[in-house]
């Protein structure tokens, strides 16, 4: 049996199913940039039949990366050609197609009976197949088939030529044990002594998705599907994280190999954090802020005598910052284009400039600039755009029994234009006078607020979801002052609908010749 655990990332498809979020396409692109950098082994890029923008994603990740690169399909035949024509440029391709087998689906959703569910299977994967030589086949909500019913089809589908066959547990459903068996048995009763790799998709619906994946990789499983923060439908699926560390901690239980380089992991964990909008808890395994820091006198006494005592695994092989300060006033641009590019950001010109200015600022706001201050700095900046607005400055009036109004002053090429109005706490007085400035009439739709390290003078940094006209964009701003922080979020996302108006008028006008 092989000897590596494939990893295939479906942060950009399943990941893209989180309530809430949705990456633009040139965050799926940077995404995708990074996913290779960390080496998985296959990126879930869409789900290409689904819309045009979809397809366009999978079309534009797959020119990009030199990893494999899948859609996913139903057994449908414009799904199917639909994936094989987005993947056409992948160095790479896979088609992912799959349908649902569970008696529970089969009558409530596909309306078919086993036979039909036996034949749409069969036909998907040949029509696949005859397009794409790599075949993926996922029997949707497998953990709540027949046994016999899914080895017939999963046999079926490798006579149709699927070299995948990937378990989903669906819905959460499985206990450790019993998932652990139905690989062993898929294993066996599918795979038998063909080189077909056993796959597995587990969602975290009882919290239970890292634990599935693991005892199935123990019992034979060769891939995981997984996401980035655990991100994904409802509760989320696996999160790759923590299988990967998982295997390596324990390599005297699974004995196993993989390819990635998991020094890129806290960096993927905040690239995907910062594109979704979703923050992870503090206690998240692994890269939640908590995972490596010691609060007890005991514990704190045992780490600096011996890190063994109370760490099982060694933070910096992550990527994680070990929160040293790394520059100070006096430091030059020279300096932090370093620390960023240490850091895994490579900062245009332009983009270094931007952040050069804010860490001067910074640094007269805060004594010592540490490797999380000066990542929240790139982040900020990668996400800006040139922007039409900036903010001059900005005043507010607010406390308890009084509406909160703010005068914002915001400069558009040589022109300071002030406005002034009122809300409901000094936030949103801040974004209803940005508003009137910019004149579009924006809808928060999500606002979040992280402190980038600990202590009295931390930055804050705040993202904000924020719509007009059904265009959502997320905006990011970084400041001592969470006021500023949060006018900068908003800003960044206004000035981003602004461009993209722009966009969608150029393209318009470019197709109507007017
Ligand atoms: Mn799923």
């Amino acid at each position: 049996m092989r000897d590596t655990v494939l990893f295939l990332d479906t942060t950009l498809r399943d990941g893209e199913q989180t309530p809430g979020v949705s990456f633009h396409l040139n965050d799926k692109v940077e995404f995708a940039r990074a996913l290779e950098a960390l080496g998985v082994d296959m990126i879930e890029a869409g789900f290409a039949g689904a819309s045009p923008g979809d397809f366009e994603a999978v079309r534009a990740v797959a020119r990009t990366v030199k990893t494999g690169v899948c859609s996913l399909a139903r057994c449908v035949e414009g799904d199917i050609r639909a994936a094989a024509d987005a993947l056409r440029e992948a160095a790479r391709p896979r088609i992912h197609v799959f349908i649902a087998t569970s008696p529970l689906h089969r009558a409530a959703k596909l309306n078919m009976n086993r036979e039909q569910v036996l034949d749409a299977a069969v036909r998907g994967v040949r029509l696949a197949r005859s397009l794409c030589a790599d075949v993926e086949f996922s029997c949707e909500d497998a953990t709540r088939t027949e046994p016999d019913f899914l080895y017939q089809v999963c046999r079926a589908a490798v006579e149709a030529g699927a070299t995948t066959i990937n378990i989903p547990d669906t819905v959460g459903y499985a206990t450790v044990g019993e998932y652990g068996e139905l690989i062993a048995s898929i294993c066996r009763e599918v795979a038998g002594e063909r080189d077909i790799v056993i796959s597995t998709h587990c969602h975290n619906d009882l919290g239970l998705a890292a634990a599935t994946t693991l005892e199935a990789i123990r019992r034979g499983a060769r891939q995981v599907e997984c996401t980035i923060n655990g991100l994904g439908e409802r509760a989320g699926n696996a999160s790759l994280d923590e299988i990967v560390m998982g295997l390596r901690t324990r390599r005297d239980i699974y004995g196993l190999r993989d390819n990635l380089n998991i020094r890129e992991l806290y960096r993927l964990s905040r690239l995907a954090a910062n594109l979704s909008g979703m923050e992870i808890p503090p206690n998240k395994a692994v890269v939640g802020a908590n995972a490596f820091v010691h609060q007890s006198g005991i514990h704190q006494h045992g780490v600096l005598r011996e890190r063994a005592t109370y760490e099982i695994m060694k933070p910096e092989e992550l990527g994680i910052p070990q929160g040293g300060v790394v520059l100070g006033k006096l430091s030059g641009r020279h300096a932090l284009r370093e620390h960023a590019q240490e850091l895994g950001f490579e900062l245009t010109e332009h983009e270094l400039d931007r952040a050069f200015e804010k860490f001067k600022e910074l640094a007269d706001r805060k004594k010592d600039i540490t490797e999380r201050d000066v990542m929240a700095i790139c982040r900020e900046q990668m996400h800006g755009s040139h922007g039409m607005y900036r903010i001059h400055s900005f005043q507010i009036f607010s406390g308890n029994r009084m509406t909160a109004t703010a005068t914002v002053s915001l400069q558009r090429g040589a022109d300071i234009i002030t406005r002034a109005d009122c809300g409901d706490g000094p936030v949103e007085a801040c974004f209803h006078a940005v508003d009137q400035i910019t004149g579009f009439k924006c809808k928060l739709e999500s606002y979040q607020l992280r402190a980038v390290t600990e202590g009295e003078d931390a930055l804050g940094e705040v993202t904000v979801r924020v719509s007009n006209e059904g265009v959502t964009m997320l905006g990011k701003g970084v400041s001592t002052d969470i006021i500023e922080a949060s006018c900068l979020a908003y800003l960044n996302a206004a000035n981003r609908i602004i461009e993209a108006r722009q966009e969608r008028e150029r393209t318009h006008q470019q197709e109507t010749g007017v």
